[in-house]
């Protein structure tokens, strides 16, 4: 059976992900309501602008929703401004900015810096076998802090910001600082597919 994930499609590059999850083996279809949100095994929530994406999600009633189902399991992966929504706490938030939460984390926004505010790297993830993923930063947050109940599993190996911690996981909760919808390189879909399917 193919699993049904949804693609948060109110900002973002909602097309890209929906490619690299039907080339994962699942049928992605786009989340705008509380009723597809309901009829999805999983979902996406895509890099874009973490605090428009925060806005439309309440302009859309889909907030409080969206929260209670990644508290009571829905597997999400959260790509860039999706891995914002999905921490507990922020730094450097807008005024007023909330998180969905769910992974036991602090993200720093725009943590880069303007100087390499985009640029692209190799990152060892752990669950994705062979060569290092090959990853965009845009404007990327870190994760500056972590909690017991979540896992590292990358980090980036060169350059000014070496250490600093851009993969984690959670139970079904799965988030990337990096943008892997748009390199071409399937294996965090292939991954997040599997965490869906729950065989990994
Ligand atoms: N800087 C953006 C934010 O705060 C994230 C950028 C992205 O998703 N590419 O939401």
């Amino acid at each position: 059976m193919k699993p049904q994930i949804g693609v948060l499609a109110l900002q973002g590059d909602v097309r890209e992900h929906t490619a690299a999850l039907e080339a994962a083996g699942a049928r992605a279809v786009p989340v705008r309501r509380v009723s597809e949100l309901a009829e999805v095994d999983g979902l996406v929530l895509p890099g874009g602008e973490s605090t428009t994406i925060d806005k439309l999600l309440r302009a859309f009633d889909l907030f409080d929703p969206l929260r209670t189902a990644i508290a009571d399991g829905l597997p999400v992966y959260g790509s860039c401004a999706g891995m914002i929504l999905l921490a507990d706490h922020i730094l450097d938030a807008a005024p007023g900015q909330q998180t969905l939460g769910g992974m036991d984390l602090t993200v720093r926004r725009n943590a880069f810096g303007r100087q390499v505010d985009s640029f692209e790297t190799e990152v060892t993830v752990d669950g994705v076998a062979g060569d290092p993923v090959h990853a965009a930063f845009i404007r990327a947050p870190w994760v500056e802090s972590i909690g017991p109940a979540a896992q590292v599993i990358a980090t980036i190996t060169s350059g000014p910001a070496t250490g600093r911690i851009v993969g984690v996981r959670q139970d079904a909760l799965l988030a990337t600082s990096f943008h892997p919808e748009i390199t071409g390189d399937g294996r965090i879909h292939d991954l997040f597919v599997s965490i869906v399917r729950r065989e990994y």
